[in-house]
């Protein structure tokens, strides 16, 4: 995860709000958990890349600093939520 850049507005993305630290907000069955970008308190765990998209947003309830996901090179993004192009 990193931390949104001032200004920055997702255009159709949506920011999910952790209610208490220590507790995830998204659980899968994949092979990645994602922490908070400024404390380190997980977000999330076992999430599979594809739904770790661009357009995510995860506000930490720990330190309340508001995390995007980062899109790595070689994840198929479209195969989770049918995204076009
Ligand atoms: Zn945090």
């Amino acid at each position: 995860m990193r931390e949104v850049e001032p200004g920055e507005v997702p255009p159709d993305g949506g920011t999910a709000v952790q209610l208490e630290p220590g507790r995830p907000v998204f659980s899968g069955h994949g092979a990645d958990d994602y922490v908070c970008a400024e404390c380190g308190n997980v977000l999330a765990v076992a999430m599979p890349p594809e739904y770790m998209n661009r357009k995510l947003r995860i506000k930490c309830a720990q330190c309340r600093t508001v995390n995007a996901a980062v899109e790595v090179p070689g994840v198929d993004y479209r195969a989770a939520f049918k995204r076009p192009g």
